[in-house]
């Protein structure tokens, strides 16, 4: 069973709902980025403001801020037992920090789990998501309908819509993807740990065959 993961793959290619069922199955730490901004968003501290200020165009948050998060948080004792880290690293500078961090607290990364999926479909993904404000489920007003509109279907909280789900932040943002993040691909690739998957096959499919690969 590999237990330091890493998933990638560009914003809509189905990674936070990926992550959230595989955390069902699996007793692994997840740590979202994104997930960790939008926490300080809502809390209203000092990393929140600083995050807003480039999440809410779609541009990336500084790597000295990102990679400082993350240092922390691989620190804590329980990352021990494992640990899915989603949505970073997205630079090569990020890529570069967690491999010396990863060594340093010997925890080494054993699978890159990269989603693919093309960009229209990315595009009507992120268009049409709705997240839960406590739990962070996420929704799609025509694919993942909640039962009850507005309405979280596993905690009861209320859905919204990203700030940065919105097409100018989202071009922005793929943009990003295609010039800092992409280039992981071949870094891991290289390091021997890049697994592809297609991500439009469905998330019970792709969920089965990422996990008999995690398994493996
Ligand atoms: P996500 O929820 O993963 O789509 O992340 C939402 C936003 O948070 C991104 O568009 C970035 O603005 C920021 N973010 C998340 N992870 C990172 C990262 N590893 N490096 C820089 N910015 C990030």
């Amino acid at each position: 069973m590999k237990r330091n993961i890493i998933l990638m793959g560009p914003p809509g290619a189905g990674k936070g709902t990926l992550a959230k069922m595989l955390m069902e199955g699996l007793d692994l730490v997840h740590i979202s980025t994104g997930d960790m901004f939008r926490e300080a968003i809502k809390e209203g501290t000092p990393l929140g403001t600083l995050a807003a200020s480039f999440i809410n165009k779609g541009d990336l948050v500084p790597d000295d801020v990102t990679i400082g998060i993350v240092k922390e948080r691989l620190a804590k004792p329980d990352c021990a037992k494992g640990f899915l880290l989603d949505g970073f690293p997205r630079t090569l500078p990020q890529a570069e920090a967690l491999k010396e961090l990863s060594s340093e607290i010997a925890r080494p990364i054993q699978a890159v789990v990269n989603l693919d999926c093309d960009e229209n479909e990315l595009i009507r993904r992120i268009s049409g998501r709705r997240v839960c404000k406590s739990c962070g489920a996420p929704f799609h007003v025509e694919t993942m309908k909640p039962k009850k509109e507005g309405v979280c279907d596993l905690c009861g909280g209320e859905l919204y819509q990203r700030k940065d789900d919105n097409e100018e932040a989202l071009k922005v943002r793929l943009t990003h993807y295609n010039e800092d993040t992409k280039p992981l691909l071949d870094y891991y690739a290289h390091e021997g740990l890049l697994v592809n998957f297609n991500s439009l096959v469905g998330k019970e499919k792709l969920f089965d065959e990422v996990l008999s690969y995690l398994n493996k």
